[in-house]
C-alpha cells in the first residue's frame, strides 16, 4: 500500500512536471511573438480592422497625427482633430500661424560642461545604497541655467547623472533653434537619503524633468503634456540623447505621449523599428527604457545608471572596510524632566527605537547626565 502511493506520488509529481514544461513553453513562446503584436497596435496604429480593434476614424486620426508630427518637425503649425477656434479663423484668412515665439537663445551657446574628474583620483560622486534606501556623497549640483531651471537643495545627483541631462539638453538646443528653458524637478537632496514623497530619488540616480511643450510651456513648472500640446521633436531628440551610450536604465512616462514619440521617431526620424523596440515597451510586454506609469504625463522620471559612481563605493570599502560606511549615532545627554516618551517626541523616533538603541529594559530608570542614543547619522565620507 506504501508503495503505491508513493508510486502515484512519483506519478503525479512526472505529470506536474510535464504539465509545467508545457506551460513554460507555450509561455515562453507568447512572450516571444506579443511583442512586434503588441506595437502594431500600440504604436504604429495598426490594430487590425477585422478584429474590431481599430475603426476607420481611428485611422484617419493616425494619419492626422502623422501629418502633425512632420509639420511640427518643420516648426510648421497643425491642428490636429477638431479644429480650435484658433484653426478655423487660420484657415479663413489663409494664413498659418507663425510658430509661438520662445525665449531667444543666448546668441552664442555657452559650453556648459561638469568639470571631468580624473576617474582614479577622489572625489567623485559616490552613489551608495539603492535609489530607494540609499545616499550620496561627492555630489554635482545641476544648475540652473539659460537651458535649464532646477530646484534649490533638490537638484543634486551622480556626475554621470547631471551631465547626462545637460548634455541631452544641449543636444536639443544643438538641433533645434528658439528652444525654451527646460523645467527639471526634483533629482536627490544633497546627500542623498530620504525624499518624501519619492520612494526612490535617494542616491542621485533619479531625475524628474518635465517634457518640451508646444503650448504653455512653462521654465519652472512640470506642467502636464497633452498630445495636442506635447512638443514631440524637442522631447524625441531629448530622450534619444539620454537612451544612447546606456546612460539609462529606464524612463517612465505616459502611454498617450510615448505613441507620439515613437511614431515621430518611426515615420519621421526614420529610426527602425528594431531599434526602437529596444526603447519602448508595448502594453503587457518585456520591459525596455520608455516605459508607461500612471502619474507620469506631466514629467519624465528617469533612472540613471552611474557605473563609475557606484563602483566608488566598492573602491571606498576596499581602501576603508565596511565600517567607514555604518551610521553613526547621535548623543544626547539626558536632562532633569526627560523621559523616555519625550526624548523620543523630541528627536522624532518612536521610544521603542530608543529603548533598542540604548537597551534599555522597561522597568529601567534614566540617570540625569547620563548619554542616550537619540538617532543616527551618516558618516562622513573622509577620502584621505
Ligand atoms: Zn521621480
Amino acid at each position: 500500500m506504501r508503495l503505491l502511493s508513493s508510486k502515484t506520488g512519483v506519478r503525479i509529481g512526472l505529470v506536474l512536471i510535464v504539465a509545467a514544461s508545457i506551460v513554460w513553453s507555450i509561455v515562453g513562446y507568447a512572450d516571444d511573438t506579443t511583442d512586434p503584436i503588441d506595437y502594431r497596435c500600440e504604436f504604429e496604429g495598426d490594430c487590425g480592422l477585422e478584429n474590431g480593434l481599430s475603426s476607420p476614424s481611428d485611422l484617419a486620426w493616425d494619419a492626422e497625427i502623422d501629418q502633425w508630427l512632420v509639420a511640427k518637425s518643420n516648426d510648421q503649425l497643425w491642428f490636429p482633430g477638431k479644429k480650435t477656434q484658433e484653426a478655423s479663423i487660420a484657415s479663413k484668412i489663409g494664413v498659418t500661424r507663425p510658430s509661438v515665439v520662445l525665449k531667444q537663445d543666448a546668441v552664442a551657446p555657452r559650453p556648459k560642461k561638469v568639470q571631468k574628474k580624473d576617474k582614479n583620483r577622489w572625489p567623485r560622486s559616490v552613489s551608495i545604497g539603492k535609489p530607494n534606501r540609499g545616499w550620496l556623497a561627492y555630489p554635482v549640483r545641476l544648475e540652473t541655467s539659460d537651458r535649464l531651471t532646477s530646484r534649490r537643495h533638490k537638484n543634486f545627483g551622480t556626475q554621470e547623472m547631471v551631465q547626462a541631462i545637460i548634455d541631452a539638453v544641449d543636444a536639443v538646443h544643438a538641433e533645434h533653434p528658439n528652444t525654451p528653458i527646460l523645467p527639471v524637478g526634483n533629482l536627490s537632496r544633497e546627500h542623498g537619503g530620504r525624499f518624501p514623497p519619492h520612494k526612490s530619488h535617494q542616491s542621485g540616480r533619479d531625475a524628474d524633468i518635465g517634457y518640451y511643450l508646444s503650448e504653455g510651456h512653462s521654465p519652472t513648472r512640470l506642467k502636464l503634456a497633452r498630445t495636442r500640446t506635447l512638443d514631440v521633436p524637442r522631447t524625441w531628440t531629448f530622450i534619444e540623447s539620454l537612451v544612447a551610450d546606456k546612460k539609462v536604465e529606464y524612463i517612465f512616462s505616459d502611454r498617450r505621449l510615448m505613441r507620439l514619440l515613437y511614431r515621430y521617431a518611426l515615420n519621421v526620424k526614420k529610426i527602425p523599428k528594431e531599434r526602437l523596440h529596444t526603447i519602448f515597451q508595448a502594453p503587457g510586454g518585456r520591459p525596455k527604457i520608455m516605459r508607461h506609469l500612471k502619474g507620469h504625463a506631466d514629467h519624465l522620471h528617469v533612472r540613471f545608471y552611474a557605473p563609475d559612481s557606484v563602483a566608488a563605493v566598492t573602491q571606498f570599502i576596499a581602501k576603508h572596510g565596511n565600517q567607514a560606511l555604518k551610521p553613526l549615532p547621535v548623543y544626547k545627554r539626558i536632562k532633569k524632566g526627560d523621559s523616555l516618551w519625550r526624548l523620543a517626541k523630541r528627536h522624532r523616533v518612536t521610544v521603542k527605537k530608543l529603548r533598542r538603541w540604548n537597551r534599555l529594559r522597561k522597568d529601567s530608570n534614566l540617570r540625569i547626565g547620563k548619554k542616550l542614543i537619540v538617532g543616527h547619522k551618516r558618516p562622513k565620507i573622509r577620502l584621505k
